[in-house]
């Protein structure tokens, strides 16, 4: 059987657990790879401080702990170094300079953030309430909001940087009941589209993420199945990651991951096996070997 995860948080930002126990807890699981994808710290970039990133003075720490285990670890568990860093328009990205001089095995570039047209940025990631909050910035306009979300998405894969689309469609994490928008929309269903196409021809790989599942905020994986058949119709290799902010949860859900993927018609997923010359090398393995 095949389980990898090369999104995970520890202590370190968001998480629970450190990052030995998250090796222990992958080689107990049966995990051929673990990678650590801390969130970048953003206070400097940004000016706002948040719970949930790396704290600026803790980022080297980070790198040396994840680095020691994985000399620790070596012919065990392959332990990959990463980050997940925000893409906030205008302001940080995946592709600042700054991330290509932290010898980092591989990034994921996500989206939490998006920015209205005359306020402060805000994240879809946190509770309904703030998400209400941040429509007052497009004037209720829920439309421009989703829209906003999926420009923030080609921005980043435009501008490239990174190896892993995080989340694809994070956006849904808050409709539960279809608060915010219709996911049959024709805008909606444009915005897919253009999605799929722009990751196709970046040469990116994107992941399934249970994570929602696992702290009970989605009833399915990100992305949702429509989106998933558009990534296969552009030939977008899938890697199956659980964004696990504690130990157990790092292969939490991924029957549910290899059942969306089987769904959509894929056939096999990526593993990440490390980077060649700051290129993501990946191993495509059959489902199958998955369950
Ligand atoms: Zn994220
Ligand atoms: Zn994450």
């Amino acid at each position: 059987m095949v389980r990898s995860s090369i999104h995970t948080h520890t202590s370190f930002c968001d998480g629970s657990g450190s990052v030995e126990d998250f090796c222990r807890a992958a080689f107990e699981k049966g995990f051929v790879s673990l990678g650590f994808s801390a969130h970048a710290p953003a206070a400097k970039k940004t000016g706002m401080t948040t719970g949930w990133h790396l704290p600026e003075e803790k980022l080297e720490e980070y790198l040396d702990t994840v680095r020691a285990a994985k000399r620790r670890w070596a012919g065990t568990l392959d332990v990959y170094l990463g980050l997940e860093v925000d893409y906030i328009s205008g302001i940080m990205g995946p592709a600042d300079k700054d991330y290509r001089e932290m010898g980092l095995d591989y990034i994921i570039g996500s989206v939490h953030y998006i920015v209205p047209p005359k306020a402060l940025p805000f994240t879809v990631d946190g509770p309904p309430d703030e998400l209400e909050a941040g429509l007052k910035g497009f004037g209720g306009d829920r439309e421009g909001l989703v829209n906003a979300y999926w420009d923030a998405v080609e921005e980043m894969t435009r501008l490239g940087g990174f190896d892993v689309l995080g989340h694809p469609d994070l956006i849904k994490k808050n409709n539960a009941g279809e608060r915010i928008f219709s996911p049959s929309a024709a805008f909606y269903q444009k915005r897919l589209w253009d999605i799929a196409a722009l990751a196709g021809h970046s040469g990116l790989a994107a992941e399934i993420n249970t994570g929602g599942m696992n702290r009970q905020k989605t009833p399915d994986p990100y992305p949702s199945l429509p989106l998933l058949r558009l990534f296969l119709e552009n030939n977008v290799p899938m890697t199956i990651n659980s964004d696990a902010h504690r130990p157990e949860d790092l292969d939490g859900h991924y029957p549910d991951a290899v059942r969306a993927l089987v769904n959509a018609g894929y056939t096999e997923a990526v593993v990440f096996v490390g980077s060649k010359n700051g290129k993501a090398q990946w191993k495509n393995e059959p489902l199958a070997r998955f369950s």
